[in-house]
């Protein structure tokens, strides 16, 4: 007897998206309200530096580092009663600090770089960008949720990070990631792409949305590809799963089989929407294209959808 429930690739496909490569060891169980503060007196402790959707990375002859001591970052401003402990590397605990000097007095050797092109232009290894992820996830939580949602009062932070407790009415507040529904809509030989007002000349790519409160991920993706593109799937299938750090969600990849292939958009959210046959996407994939079309990098996950449907046929 095969037990099909984990027939899988050896390695998941969500191994190979931007920003997936965290190997900190969380030890959720273990988050106590000095978690933050006993780390930093750690002399192996390294910290990571952000502000304002970028982060500070220090050159180092052939690449980047994202890490600093804690005496080294002093130049930088660390806001330590701001820091999360986001867990622990081999070598010492991992903390995100926002850092309180602007990236425009930085000295020569420290850049500010924004998130973004940290994973699409792969200036850290894929460790260090999960990490990148992580901490800036957190430190975007924390920068706006200042205030308790219920009665208004200023909350303060707790378990090194991972809570922020209101002192007036004693509710707790734990990190948001919220969920969007990335998916390909898919036939025998073709798949739906589309672009959006804001993307690059000739940028096409999967569709994407929101999951909203009260709906299953395969609801949410039948829902958002009818909406956008007018077409009515069937069976959806879950691929993989990317974190991305904008400001903290997780991107839910799926494939959707089209049960229709008339499309009908309305211009607003989706500029153009097209079908492309496998062959086609073979020859975008491969640079081979003549129409100047082009889909998203490696660093997202649109990229391994769109591969990983152009490869199975
Ligand atoms: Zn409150």
């Amino acid at each position: 007897m095969t037990f099909r429930l984990f027939d899988a690739p050896l390695r998941e496909p969500s191994h190979f998206v931007g920003y997936s490569g965290n190997r900190i060891d969380r030890r959720s169980e273990e988050r106590a309200d000095d978690s933050a503060s006993a780390a930093l007196a750690d002399r192996s402790a390294r910290l990571m530096l952000m502000r304002g959707g970028r982060v500070y990375l220090k050159l180092n002859g052939t690449g980047f580092d994202p890490y600093y001591e804690l005496s080294e970052s002093a130049p930088l401003r660390p806001k330590l009663e701001h820091a999360v402990l986001l867990g622990w590397a081999p070598e010492g605990p991992r903390l995100a600090v926002p850092a309180g000097l602007d990236p425009e007095e930085l000295p020569d050797e420290i850049k500010a770089i924004d998130y973004r092109s940290v994973n699409v232009q792969g200036l850290l290894d894929e460790e260090g960008l999960g990490v990148v992820a992580q901490g800036a996830a957190l430190l975007a939580w924390h920068s706006s949720h200042r205030f308790c949602g219920k009665c208004g009062a200023s909350t303060e932070i707790r378990a090194g990070g991972y809570k922020r407790l209101c002192a007036n009415c004693g509710t707790e507040h734990f990190p948001r990631t919220d969920p969007v529904a990335i998916m390909l809509a898919v036939t025998a030989d073709r798949c739906v792409l589309g672009r959006g007002p804001h993307f690059a000349p000739g940028m096409y790519s999967a569709l994407a949305g929101f999951i909203e409160p009260g709906e299953t991920i395969e609801n949410a993706v039948r829902r958002e590809v009818f909406e956008e593109a007018g077409i009515r799937l069937g069976r959806v299938v879950y691929h993989a799963s990317q974190p991305w750090p904008f400001p903290y969600s997780l991107m839910i990849g799926c494939f959707g089989e089209a049960l229709d292939e008339d499309l009908r958009y309305d211009g607003r959210e989706l500029e153009d929407c097209r079908w492309f046959t496998r062959a086609q996407v073979r020859e975008i994939l491969a640079g081979t294209s003549t129409g100047g079309v082009f889909v998203p990098p490696k660093a997202a996950i649109a990229h391994h959808l769109i591969r990983a449907w152009a490869e199975s046929g």
